[in-house]
């Protein structure tokens, strides 16, 4: 399967009332820069050449999918199917937009790209693709989260990325965003900002979602080869949600599919600790976009909290805004005890670590699937795997 291209969000990077450009002029400038060198990189064969072999030879697509059978058994309803992005090189599915933004930086002439990391799974990704595509790195991270993520700085550190510490306001990922935008906005004709998920300023959102498109045209083919029809849910966890757009891209002209998408309800939806953007949230701009957002009066971002470190985004792709104001997506929640949950059963039944992120989508499959018939199917995007959260999981369940 090769890489294949959407067409637009409308030509300001809107996808109904969401997204666009909320930004200063000159910014608004140099993203439109960008979304014309990709316009017209993204269809040469060059660019797709050059992609398509490095999603294959390097990421090692496609990735299986997986009938969850022993899972689903014990269960005793429907069917659960797992595309198998936990495969891939680096762990998730973060690579395929990595890579993408690392060649477009690439071929549009770029010297250095740069980014924030919260987690560091963001920065890892695009310190590998980086390496591999032979250009310059800069991820910023603030210091308590270098002292957290330990695993991930120095992975980071052997990719031979720069590491800058962020040592200003909460010394996390909020700040980091601030410090990695402004040594951008220091030279944007010759570096290039990478966005981790399908948020930010139009064209972050279209591009995001076109290079994770990949994982839902495979997984579509797949499971009718296996299958011999569409199943009948397919679900994804959403943080800003670029797994869930790259799977849910290539169902959403099939009515018959419906599509859910997961998010962290935390330590319960009645509590300032979770980031249940779609469920709870409400219109508002972040980011140089506009979302739904979980925001206090004045429209500021609230703290956010999830188990799952790669969830916790005050905002959401705006495509997933839309999709849920037309209805086409139904957005959930599961909170960290049901994630723990399923994070253990798909370990200890199948064999399979998930990341904690994928658990919520795996603890709302079995949720649903025990009252469902056996003949019915759900296919989830597993986005990532668990090894970098063993040891937490180990702890907090005094395993
Ligand atoms: C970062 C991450 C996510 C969340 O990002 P989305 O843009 O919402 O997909 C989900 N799963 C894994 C494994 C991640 O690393």
């Amino acid at each position: 399967m090769s890489i294949e291209f959407l067409p637009m969000p409308d030509d300001k990077g809107y996808f109904g009332e969401y997204g666009g450009q909320i930004l200063p002029p000159d910014l608004i400038t140099i993203m439109n820069q960008i979304n014309d060198a990709y316009e017209d990189i993204r269809n040469t064969d060059d660019f797709k050449n050059e992609l398509n072999d490095l999603l294959i030879h390097y990421v090692g697509r496609p990735s299986p999918i997986f009938h969850a059978k022993r899972l689903s058994d014990k269960l005793g309803g429907a069917q659960i199917f797992l595309k198998r992005e936990d495969l891939n090189h680096t762990g998730a599915h973060k690579i395929n937009h990595c890579l993408g933004e690392a060649l477009l930086a690439k071929h549009m002439g770029k010297t250095k790209v740069l980014a924030e990391t919260g987690a560091g799974q963001h920065g890892v990704a695009l310190a590998t693709a980086c390496a591999l595509v032979g250009i310059e790195c800069e991820i910023h991270m603030g210091e308590i989260d270098i002292v957290k993520e330990h695993p991930n700085v120095t992975k980071m550190k052997i990719l031979g990325c720069t590491l800058i510490p962020v040592s200003r306001g909460t010394r996390t990922l909020k700040d980091a965003v601030d410090s990695a935008f402004e040594e951008y906005l220091k030279d944007p004709v010759n570096s290039f900002y990478a966005i981790g998920s399908v948020v930010g300023p139009h064209p972050f959102p279209k591009m995001v979602r076109d290079f994770q498109k990949i994982v839902g045209d495979e997984a579509r083919k797949q499971f009718i080869d296996m299958q011999g029809k569409l199943p009948d849910i397919a679900m994804a966890c959403v943080g800003g949600g670029s797994n869930a757009m790259g799977l849910f891209t290539a169902f959403i002209e099939d009515e018959s599919v419906e599509l859910v998408g997961v998010e962290p309800a935390g330590k319960g939806l009645d509590t300032p600790d979770h980031a249940a953007t779609l469920t709870l949230g409400s219109k508002g701009a972040i980011h140089g976009f506009e979302c739904y957002n979980l925001q206090d009066k004045e429209g500021n971002p609230l703290p956010v909290y999830s188990i799952a470190s790669g969830l916790d985004y005050p905002g959401v792709g705006p495509q997933h805004c839309y999709l849920k104001d037309i209805k086409r997506v139904r957005y959930e929640s599961i909170d960290d005890n049901e994630c723990l949950d399923a994070f253990m059963e798909l370990s200890r039944v199948e064999g399979i670590i998930p990341a904690l992120e994928s658990a919520h989508a795996v603890a709302y499959a079995m949720k649903i699937a025990k009252d469902m018939p056996t003949d019915k199917n759900i296919l989830i995007n597993l986005s990532g795997r668990g090894d970098k959260d063993a040891d937490f999981v180990a702890e907090r369940l005094s395993l």
